[in-house]
């Protein structure tokens, strides 16, 4: 784990028995651990698989957390997937490719959750992370930062356990080589997001807007190892840009060409 070069927001002095979501946004103290959490337990309200520090009320009681339908906020967005995914389920046995989501969700919440992020949304093979929503950090977007470092670490390891490439073929009479291209790419973005509940069948609140439309996009052009930082949210983690180079990407959509700082991890 990362030296963390941020400082975490005050904290609570009951961190972990109480949700830091529901402390962070009301200064309400919601027992998730120990005996005082059994009977919120009785009602529902337990720890949430967004981020085990944070509680269902946060998750899908937004509005009754916030009194709105939704709330502009200053936050970071991390999206990561499994980079050669597609290319992979084609040759890979249905048993040894859910053993890699799983690993790499597993690994990925590891390292967001240790940062004080929540994983938002999972979509198979990738995710989306919030940081500074709706526990409280000074500097999100290093925050960030750390947990795709650590995203990038673990997962590479943990790939690398699997042995992927000799004898992937579904039917096992081939030896199939995967090429390149296998690792984590990691996207991240800064800025005003609108974070509610915006679904009429989904009772957990999201985010959405063009910083997260950023974020995501970034992710989708970065390389298995890579994280690109926009430069918007680089320029608010310096300290952790050494050994970075800037990129210049044209996505769909966006008329200027949008400058992202690649970081690569070994
Ligand atoms: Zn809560």
């Amino acid at each position: 784990m990362t030296t963390a070069s941020y400082e975490k927001a005050p904290l609570h002095s009951s961190r972990g028995t109480i949700c830091q979501g529901c402390w962070d946004q009301m200064h309400v103290p919601i027992p998730i651990r120990g005996a005082l959490a059994l009977p919120f337990r009785a009602f529902g309200i337990t720890r949430s698989k967004m981020n085990p520090n944070i509680c269902t009320i946060c998750e899908r009681a937004f509005q009754y957390v916030k009194k709105q339908r939704h709330v502009t906020a200053d936050a970071t967005i991390l999206f990561a997937d499994i980079r050669g995914f597609t290319n992979l389920s084609e040759r890979m046995d249905v048993v040894k490719l859910s053993e890699m989501v799983s690993l790499f969700q597993g690994r990925c919440a590891e390292a967001i959750w240790a940062h004080d992020g929540i994983v938002n949304k999972q979509m198979g093979d990738g995710l989306m992370a919030i940081f500074n929503f709706p526990i409280v950090c000074t500097n999100h977007v290093a925050a960030a930062i750390l947990a795709a470092q650590d995203i990038q670490r673990n997962c590479s390891a943990a790939l690398r356990s699997l042995n992927i490439d000799p004898g992937a073929s579904p039917d096992g009479a081939q030896d199939v080589r995967v090429d390149g291209g296998i690792g984590v790419g990691v996207g991240i973005h800064s800025g005003d997001v609108e974070i509610g509940e915006f679904s009429s069948f989904r009772s957990d609140f999201t985010a959405i807007g063009g910083v997260v439309n950023l974020a995501a996009r970034l992710e989708s052009q970065a390389a298995a190892g890579e994280i690109l930082v926009s430069a918007a949210a680089a320029a608010q983690a310096e300290d952790l840009m050494a050994g970075t180079h800037t990129r210049s990407l044209v996505l769909k959509g966006i008329e200027q060409p949008v400058q992202a700082r690649v970081l690569v991890t070994h």
